[in-house]
């Protein structure tokens, strides 16, 4: 029979990846939680419209990378590609409007169809955090500087660089609109057949294209700063000097848009060159039209997500779990003995490998092998006058100690 395999651009995640990945969100959840943000877990599929009414329907995300699927009561369903329009949907039918500001943070897999490399799967882990119901550009300096800590304690704080740029309100994205589509419409023959398409529907989509040609084309677009009104000018000079402020380090980036239709004002990223083209391992904004857009009231929002798994691939060492301690019975009636002492050792806050069979030298080297610090060897003769030998696999020292200054001996 045919072995079985993952679906292309799954993995199974385990050994040091796992460790790494676990690193990235108890870090994350870690310091987000010091700023007030509390977890949400919302569903891994929702109705499909929750996705397409909302990304926006010229994104990537909702023309080719969504999992949609009709389920057995002929409802469209989608698996979640991103994570702000589910908590968003939470935000709203969960009634919390009531109590702004809302902080939520959320950790889990995402899923899109897209073509599968270093970096870019089809089923992949976002940790990510929503700030409901701030105007204030308070709430951008606030959330930026959280991703800013969060990467710094994860060692990537000179790995990554910030990416800052203002989408501006929804006068002044119309008013670069407008000199965008001049623009591209002089160059059109240039541009590929995606965004020949873009420039009709959502032209400033163009601007996020991976294309070269397209890349090429944009490299010379108006840039967004010029077209920003006096209130957006000032916001975004507010946020900047909140940063400052900080002393966090920021690069403004005229050509940074974000993939999705939601935000306005504030969009950011945090960027490295060690991932190849998948080079941005975070990525946020704010999306002040969003939650009004999905029926709920007028509630600004801002937040990001960051990939676990690009992130993962930056971290040289995954962290080690501490080193146990091996439980050696020597002689068949010293068993129940060595279960019962695992046993003790662990509830005492040990970590124990129980060597379930083999002679004492199999053992032995079994120890060695998952790198225990300490052998507890248990021998009948001694055993039964309540002894045990206690060996520092180290230093190949050992002595002989009574059961009951066990936990005494090893502190
Ligand atoms: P990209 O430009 O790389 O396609 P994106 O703009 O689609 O990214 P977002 O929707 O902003 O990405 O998602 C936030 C983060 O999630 C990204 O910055 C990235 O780190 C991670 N991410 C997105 N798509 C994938 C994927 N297919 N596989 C792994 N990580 C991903
Ligand atoms: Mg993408």
């Amino acid at each position: 029979m045919a072995k079985l395999q993952s679906v292309r651009g799954t993995y199974d995640l385990y050994g040091e990846a796992k460790r790494k990945a676990k690193q990235v969100i108890a870090t994350g959840s870690r310091i987000v939680e010091k700023y007030g943000f509390e977890e949400i877990e919302t569903p891994i599929f929702e109705f499909t419209e929750v996705f397409s009414r909302n990304l926006g329907d010229t994104s990537d995300i909702v023309t080719k990378e969504m999992y949609c699927f009709e389920d057995r009561g002929g409802e469209s369903l989608t698996l979640r590609p991103e994570g702000t329009a589910g908590v968003v949907r939470a935000f709203i039918s969960e009634g919390m409007q009531q109590n702004l500001p809302v902080k939520l943070y959320y950790a889990g897999p995402m899923f899109r169809y897209e073509r599968p490399q270093k970096g870019r799967q089809r089923q992949f882990t976002q940790f990510g955090c929503e700030l409901l119901g701030v105007e204030a550009p308070q709430a951008d300096i606030e959330v930026i500087s959280m991703a800013y800590e969060f990467v710094e304690n994860l060692g990537l704080a000179g790995t990554v660089t910030v990416e800052i740029n203002s989408l501006g309100d929804a006068e002044s994205r119309n008013a670069y609109r407008s000199k965008l589509v001049t623009y591209l419409k002089e160059h059109i023959d240039e541009l590929s057949e995606d965004s020949k398409n873009r420039l009709e529907k959502n032209p400033l989509r163009v601007l996020d294209s991976k294309e070269e040609c397209d890349k090429q084309v944009v490299a010379n677009a108006p840039l967004y700063a010029d077209s920003l009104n006096e209130a957006s000018a000032k916001f975004f000079a507010d946020v900047l000097r909140g940063l400052d402020n900080l002393g966090i380090k920021y690069r403004v980036n005229n050509r940074l848009v974000r993939g999705l239709d939601y935000y306005s004002h504030t969009v950011f990223e945090l960027v490295t060159d060690k991932l190849g083209a998948q080079g941005t391992v975070l990525a946020g904004g704010r999306y002040d039209g969003l939650v009004e857009q999905m029926g709920g009231g007028h509630v600004a929002g801002i937040g990001w997500a960051c990939g676990v798994e690009r992130l993962s691939m930056l971290l040289d060492a995954a962290p080690t779990l501490p080193r146990p301690i091996a439980v050696i019975p020597v002689g068949e009636d010293t068993q129940d003995e060595a279960i019962k002492i695992a046993y003790k050792l662990r509830r005492a806050g040990y970590r124990v490998e129980h060597s379930y069979t083999g002679n004492m030298k199999k053992r032995m080297i079994k120890a060695n092998k998952v790198n225990a610090c300490t052998a507890v060897i248990i021998g009948s003769d001694e055993l039964s006058a309540q002894k045990i030998t206690l060996k520092d696999l180290d230093k190949g020292e050992q002595k002989t100690v009574a059961l009951a200054d066990l936990l005494k001996e090893l502190n």
